[in-house]
């Protein structure tokens, strides 16, 4: 009952924060429910934990008992937090391994918050999308995700903190349009952001240009995987008012090289406060020889997750002259403004 309630009180106060009574306050939702977007401290913005990349609906996910994959899990997120993270954004969608179980009692054990998401994954060929992604309309589907918004995630109480899409490379097709209109749908409903996986900046100005129509603001989505475009793609995205995530940060040399070029060439702009960095790093769902279910990183190089930005990328940009404010605004200040809703408390 009081759930209900607080539901209630939540869903009629987004839009009705106007009233006299009203306070608005940011937010952000995590598996355990809302804490205030100043809270989030230090975050990995894009990161996994578990993945499965056999495909929608081909199995019941997830594939192994909720008790093995803590086991496993759990030293990881113990780990992350002695480092000082004390909060990640877990990206995985629906029919690609989401696991709000898993999160929510890694979470809890480990003390760390974790943030996850509704909404669908068009890449990789629409591998991940479930049929009634082709047959629903584009408010059908902003329902569900909604629904998961107002009442909880499959029958739990875990609620999603963002909107997780994905789309590939070209210009955006059909069905891609469809979810990304969904996205902003459910984005009015429910104030929560909008991450795409984002193939190309030409895809990027087409997911602003359908929020854009839609009524929604540049500056609720996040685009992700913008080491894709080039430099002064990034600074341009930017301009138009979204964030960028440069999220596959990784120990090879190369790759702190290039993120470091990236990154101070958005500082040379004074544009530091729409950036966001991350690893992607994850484990992947996978079949044992024996027929058991296992766990394989795909670390993006990373034989150690989670770790390339604070050993490798600080010292390396230190070096470049970049200062605490610096790395704090990156890790602190701009997945709290970028995450936050605006809840209002009657
Ligand atoms: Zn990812």
């Amino acid at each position: 009952m009081r759930t209900f309630i607080y539901n209630f009180l939540l869903v009629i106060s987004f839009w009705s924060c106007t009233g006299q009574k009203a306070q608005k306050a940011y937010q952000v939702m995590t598996v355990n429910g809302l804490i205030d977007s100043g809270e989030m401290g230090i975050t990995l913005e894009h990161e996994h934990i578990t993945t499965d990349f056999i495909g929608a609906e081909q199995v019941k996910q997830p594939q192994y008992p909720v008790s093995q994959a803590v086991e496993f899990m759990l030293p990881f997120m113990n780990e992350l937090k002695e480092t000082g993270v004390a909060t990640l954004i877990e990206c995985t969608p629906e029919y690609i391994g989401r696991d709000v179980l898993l999160l929510k009692s890694l979470s809890q054990k480990s003390g760390i918050n974790i943030i996850t998401n509704t909404g669908y994954y068009a890449a990789a060929d629409k591998k991940y999308l479930p049929s009634h992604a082709y047959t629903e309309t584009a408010y059908q589907l902003a329902d569900r995700w909604t629904n998961e918004w107002e009442n909880g995630i499959n029958g739990t109480e875990i609620k999603p903190g963002f909107i997780k899409l994905g789309v590939g490379k070209n210009s955006l097709d059909s069905i891609e349009q469809k979810l990304v209109k969904a996205g902003a749908l459910t984005h009015l409903k429910s104030g929560l952001k909008i991450a795409i996986h984002t193939g190309s900046s030409i895809a990027a100005v087409d997911e602003i240009n359908i929020l854009k129509n839609n009524g929604v603001d540049s500056r609720a989505l996040i685009v992700i995987h913008t080491q894709n475009c080039t430099s002064p793609e990034q600074i341009k995205l930017i301009k138009s008012g979204c964030w960028i995530s440069l999220d596959g940060i990784s120990q090879n040399p190369e790759s702190i090289e290039q993120y470091s070029n990236f990154l101070i060439a958005i500082k040379q702009e004074n544009l530091l406060g729409k950036v966001l960095i991350s690893h992607d790093n994850g484990w992947s769902v996978i079949q044992n020889g024996d027929g058991t279910i296992g766990f394989e990183l795909f670390g993006n190089k990373n034989e150690k997750p989670y770790s390339a930005i604070f050993s490798l990328l600080i010292p390396a940009l230190t070096a470049k002259g970049f200062t605490q404010e610096d790395f704090d605004q990156l890790l602190v200040k701009n997945p709290a403004e970028a995450f936050k809703i605006e809840i209002c408390t009657l």
